[in-house]
């Protein structure tokens, strides 16, 4: 049996992503089981998605604290306590990550093997957006159990998006993305321990978690300026106040409350607790938000 577990952040896609890897797998005629676990339903706040996959009856239940491959959406996520996606890893563990940062594995001391991808940087570059990447990650998936070919990965992901009601263009567009990254990675054998059972077992030992695992970590009340969200933000927005016309738009849409107005009026981001969700980009009427992208967030 393979167990992948992806972590990501509402909005990343990893729900999806885990359904494109088990769907895949089913169609190429093995059995599948995937599933997410949400913590706090908000944009930005981390989940989990596992997938099994096995050529026999899957009979275990519930998530797994010893994946044999790890699929990371965000490298900000790696130190973030309420994420925690390196539980369990092992030498023996395939970590993927999404990042532009070559020498992750030593940053982070990572055990076992790390692939890295640009799977946002792709997203951008194919359909213009970077935040949702269940394409690309699942695509990455796929390719590293090596036993999925890659006609089954492209229909898995029509009938995974297609579930979610994306555009014909936009579904087009994400199937480029995941051959793309079938493409740049290739299969690794994956050591299985002796500690992780072949299917069919008798028992199903279900791991306790503390419920905290994607949850947002609120311990007191009042704790919003001790939460640095702003380590969550893949993307960021910049005002030209230069431009800028005062309507206070984003002040009011912003649902973090992080943008404040100054003596003048203008208005001025805290960095420290924007997440990155653009929608002040997408609401400001005259454009004059624009977008960076974040590199080494944490
Ligand atoms: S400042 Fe903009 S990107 Fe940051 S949290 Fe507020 S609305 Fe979202
Ligand atoms: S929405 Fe745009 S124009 Fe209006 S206050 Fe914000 S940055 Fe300025």
């Amino acid at each position: 049996m393979i167990r992948i577990r992806f972590h990501g952040r509402g909005g990343h896609g990893m729900k999806t992503a885990g359904r494109i890897a088990g769907t895949a797998a089913f169609l190429e005629g093995y059995y599948a089981q995937d599933f997410p676990v949400y913590g706090a339903e908000r944009r930005g706040a981390p989940i989990t998605a596992y997938t099994r996959i096995s050529k026999d009856r899957i009979l275990e239940r519930g998530i797994f604290s010893e994946p044999d491959i790890v699929i990371i959406a965000d490298e900000s996520l790696i130190n973030d306590p309420a994420a925690n996606p390196l539980q369990g890893v092992t030498k023996k563990t395939i970590t993927i990550i999404n990042t532009m940062v070559n020498d992750i594995k030593d940053k982070f001391s990572i055990l076992g093997i790390v692939n890295t991808i640009d799977a946002t940087g792709l997203c951008l570059e194919i359909i213009g957006k970077g935040s949702a990447v269940s394409a690309a990650l699942g695509g990455a998936a796929c390719r590293i159990i090596g036993i999925i070919q890659k006609d089954n990965l492209i229909n898995a992901v029509i009938k995974e998006l297609k579930n979610i009601n994306l555009p014909e263009e936009l579904i087009e567009k994400n199937v480029e993305v995941a051959e793309k990254c079938y493409e740049i990675l290739s299969p690794i054998i994956i050591q299985h321990g002796e500690d992780i059972p072949d299917s069919p077992i008798e028992t199903i030992t279900l791991p306790y978690q503390y419920p905290t695992m994607s949850s947002p970590s609120v311990f007191s009340s009042g704790n919003i300026i001790e939460k640095k969200t702003g380590g969550w933000r893949i993307f960021k927005p910049v005002i030209n106040l230069e431009k800028c016309n005062k309507c206070w738009i984003c002040f009011v849409y912003c649902p973090e409350g992080v943008i404040s107005l100054d003596e003048s009026e203008y208005p001025h981001i805290d960095y420290d607790h924007c997440k990155g969700c653009l929608i002040c980009y997408e609401e400001c009427p005259v454009k004059v938000i624009t977008v960076e992208r974040e590199i080494e967030t944490w």
